[in-house]
């Protein structure tokens, strides 16, 4: 079996953290090292790795995901002016951590594109 990701150990209150939302699906924390003014990482609890390894009984647990980020960006006081969603997927996405996660980034305005 493969090693626990930090974000396993996160959701199995193994690792600290700072809890922003939580559901049935979803878990909703805040980055470590933020990006943004805001900057949460939302996962769901049933491991996915990526998209690029999910597949379709993943999809109402991808679906929820984006939910939560529209709860999140309501609950930070970021939704009316706007925020990001990424993803990062793989080495070139600049995924580091391989458990699926979607960053919610507001605060600010966000340049485009990104590096
Ligand atoms: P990514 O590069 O898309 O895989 O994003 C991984 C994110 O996880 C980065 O933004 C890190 O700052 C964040 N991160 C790593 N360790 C922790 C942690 N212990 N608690 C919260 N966020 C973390």
């Amino acid at each position: 079996m493969s090693e626990k990701t930090i974000f396993e150990k996160i959701l199995q209150g193994e690792i600290p953290c700072k809890p922003v939302y939580e559901d049935e699906y979803t878990f909703a924390f805040n980055d470590i090292n933020p990006q943004a003014p805001v900057h949460i990482l939302i996962i769901p609890k049933k491991k996915i790795v990526n998209v690029a390894e999910s597949n379709e009984t993943d999809i109402e647990q991808m679906g929820r995901v984006l939910y939560t980020a529209k709860k999140v960006a309501e609950l930070t006081g970021i939704a009316k002016t706007g925020y990001r969603l990424v993803m990062n997927n793989g080495d070139h996405g600049g995924q580091t951590v391989y458990y699926m996660h979607c960053h919610v980034l507001g605060g600010r305005s966000l340049a485009w594109p990104p590096g």
